[in-house]
């Protein structure tokens, strides 16, 4: 990586779940351009300018350079000792479910495999959780019910072969730019292909709409419970595919039908005009290749998995699944959302895409981990969700907790709550390898982490994709890999012999075989989560290898693009399970005090709490401060003027920013960003305004159906 003369290297995006291949220009040591990588399936060539900012987002200034203990810089033989101490001491005090740790869709595959381990199998806690549980936790519960498996169906290339895409609760154009751009082009190839948008919001997206559905917020499952008795009563469903591949459609209908499904019935419900709303319908049933992409607009919900559900029931009831430019695909927000769901970084899952109460599982990875005399002491149950374990915190169930790549202060909600916890936590520990997260205030013990450029691994993005990001220069001061820093700490608390890691190639080749144990595709039982065909992988190999979409085992060795073309699925009947949906407005109710509807989301130019993307001067040049996008006559009716200074009070906490007076808002609802926090900004933190109400199954937060009032300032 020192070379004299300029080299490129291929790498991956660390921000979206595109997950694009960058090629990076390295000079003497340094990332000085990126470009598209070409060669990438992904976004062949293309990049956003979010990614095209990449390397104005490096350097050494803002980062966390050594480790702290108790706000002391130390050594890292001291901080990992006393990680080790401190944890231990609380198990052996509290028990081993006092201790839990938070992880991110930020993390590579490699280190959440190691964290996974080393909580779930050796601290013998349940209690992992992730940030992706605020991203596609409901779109993963959906899935499962449906397909008996987390398995995305779909692949980018179905967006270009679809007659007609569906954007649900996506604005594609500033969420997962790359796919918009792609989806762009193939519309303009093929002049019969059809958009339709379903927000609402009028928002880039809508750009390239064939038509729009304004949709009112949170009824999304009654347009698609909707279509579902449309295709019922037009004689439009595919009544062979469901024979032959389904189960449930009866009960999903009766649900649906319980309301009243004529169409002016479901257009008053949903605030749709009715002729869009049955153009709509028509288009969906008079298409064989039928895309639907959905992301946090149906996930972010406390009825999120239904949603999800509704519409996987309407591509089942079509048979629109299983074939090129047809499926429910769900796109998750971050590089490695589906990495952690694939090692079992989710609270309720065990590893390797086996759950707790998949036969056999519980023995199988106790096996698997088992490493000579060293037995794992796996709990027999799963742990608490991402809101239900701050909670446990603050009640004193959970006492340590340990977070990585991940500022939860900002991202959850009650934001000023979650802060409050963690500051009367007797134990933090924060691995991150930015200084200006918000967390890590509230932190005892803080362990400087390495980013991109200089992580070393693998990411699966949302069509499955399994792609290196690679390690391409040193990291600043002390900063160390994260499966690094969990392999000390493992070797100091006694395990080391299970925790023999040198090099990220040997941990994911052990992931690969545990994903592959015992798994016979097609048998009763069968996983579809199986990589096993990248075991044996040599160093070199590993280092080299090119993206590639699981499955890849002995039946697929070149990997997958589609799943279910047969028709065949994971369940105990092997058939797809439609499911009963009966809609709920949201929980978070409108009153007289708190009477606007509040939507969060992100801006084009921004990721996540801006701790790397506020470092380019371009990206922040795009939205330079916290705003309020409200309808003109809710400015009119609170005597607000358009970049008026305005303040959001919502049952949990304020926001502040400036008014943007804008038509493509719906009356009555408001929209803020949810990138700015306190070190950017005075009191900006739109999860502080949310109340934490969550989806039942999924245990997702329901982020865009907050309840608000607005003033002048
Ligand atoms: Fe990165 Fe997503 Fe942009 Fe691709 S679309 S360059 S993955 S932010």
């Amino acid at each position: 990586v020192h070379n004299a003369a300029p080299c490129q290297a291929a790498t991956t995006c660390p921000y979206c779940g595109v997950g694009c291949g960058v090629s990076a220009t390295l000079e003497q040591g340094r990332i000085t351009a990126v470009a598209g990588d070409t060669t990438h399936p992904a976004n062949q060539g293309r990049l956003c300018v979010k990614g095209s900012a990449l390397h104005e987002t490096l350097g050494h200034s803002g980062r966390l350079l050594h480790p702290r203990v108790d706000g002391a810089i130390t050594s890292w033989d001291d901080a990992l000792d006393q990680v080790a101490a401190r944890l231990s001491a609380t198990r052996s005090t509290h028990g081993n479910h006092a201790v839990a740790a938070y992880l991110s869709g930020q993390l590579l595959t490699e280190d959440y495999y190691v964290a996974n381990k080393l909580f779930k199998g050796f601290l013998g806690t349940p209690h992992v959780d992730t940030n992706s549980r605020l991203c596609m936790a409901s779109a993963v519960a959906a899935y499962k019910r449906a397909f008996g498996a987390d398995a995305v169906p779909c692949c980018y290339d179905d967006l270009e072969e679809a007659e007609l895409v569906v954007l649900v609760g996506s604005n594609l154009a500033w969420n997962h730019p790359v796919l918009y751009q792609r989806l762009k082009t193939a519309r303009s190839r093929n002049p019969l292909m059809r958009i339709v948008v379903i927000d609402p919001r009028v928002t880039d997206s809508c750009d390239i709409a064939d038509l729009y559905l304004g949709i009112a917020p949170g009824s999304d499952a009654r347009l698609f419970n909707g279509l579902l008795a449309f295709m019922h009563r037009t004689g439009r469903m595919d009544q062979v595919y469901l024979d032959r591949h389904a189960e449930g459609l009866e009960e999903a209908l009766a649900a649906a039908c319980e309301a009243d499904v004529t169409l002016d019935a479901i257009a008053a419900d949903c605030d749709i005009d009715p002729e869009r709303l049955e153009t709509f319908y028509y288009w969906f049933t008079s298409q064989l290749h039928v895309v639907t992409l959905y992301s946090q607009g149906i996930n972010q919900s406390s009825s999120g998995t239904d949603k999800c559900q509704a519409i996987i029931n309407c591509h089942l009831a079509g048979g629109r699944i299983g074939l090129p430019g047809a499926g429910p695909f769900s796109i998750t927000g971050q590089p490695n959302a589906m990495g952690g769901r694939e090692v079992g970084g989710l609270a309720n899952q065990l590893a390797a895409h086996m759950d707790y109460h998949t036969p056999q599982a519980l023995e199988r990875v106790t096996r698997f981990w088992q490493t000579g005399t060293l037995v794992p002491t796996l709990p027999d149950g799963p742990g608490l969700k991402a809101v239900a374990l701050f909670e446990a915190i603050e009640r004193g169930e959970v006492q340590a907790v340990w977070i990585m790549a991940t500022n939860p202060v900002v991202s959850l909600p009650d934001a000023d709550r979650v802060k409050r916890i963690l500051a009367a936590c007797p134990l933090v520990i924060v691995s991150d390898c930015m200084a200006n997260a918000e967390v890590l205030d509230v932190a005892d013990i803080i362990l400087p982490a390495t980013g991109w450029s200089e992580k070393d691994g693998t990411v699966t993005n949302s069509e499955r994709c399994i792609s290196r990001q690679r390690g391409l220069t040193e990291p600043p001061g002390e900063a160390r890999h994260d499966w690094w820093i969990m392999t000390e700490v493992a070797r100091r608390l006694g395990f080391a012999q299970a925790f023999d890691y040198d090099h990220p190639a040997t941990i994911f080749a052990e992931h690969a075989r545990l994903s592959g144990l015992d798994n016979d595709p097609g048998a009763a039982g069968w996983r579809v989560f199986d990589i096993s065909g990248l075991a044996s992988l040599t160093r070199d190999e590993y280092d080299a290898l090119a993206p590639i979409q699981w499955p890849v085992n002995a039946r697929a060795p070149a990997g997958t693009a589609r799943l279910f073309t047969d028709g065949h699925f994971p369940t105990p009947s092997g058939r797809a399970r439609l499911m009963p949906v009966r809609p709920c407005g949201p929980q978070q109710a409108l009153n007289a005090t708190y009477a606007l509807r509040l939507n969060t989301g992100r801006v084009r130019d921004q990721w996540h709490t801006m701790t790397r993307t506020a470092r380019s001067a371009r990206l922040m040049n795009h939205r330079a401060e916290p705003f309020v996008d409200l309808h003109p006559e809710d400015a009119e009716a609170h005597g607000i003027k358009d970049r008026q200074l305005v303040e959001l009070t919502g049952i949990c906490g304020r926001f502040r920013g400036r008014a943007r007076i804008a038509r493509a808002q719906r009356r009555g609802e408001v929209f803020v960003p949810m990138h700015w926090n306190e070190a950017f900004s005075g009191r900006a933190r739109a999860n502080a305004l949310l109340a934490p109400y969550v989806d039942p199954i999924s245990g997702q937060p329901e982020s865009k159906h907050g309840a608000v009032n607005v003033r002048p300032l």
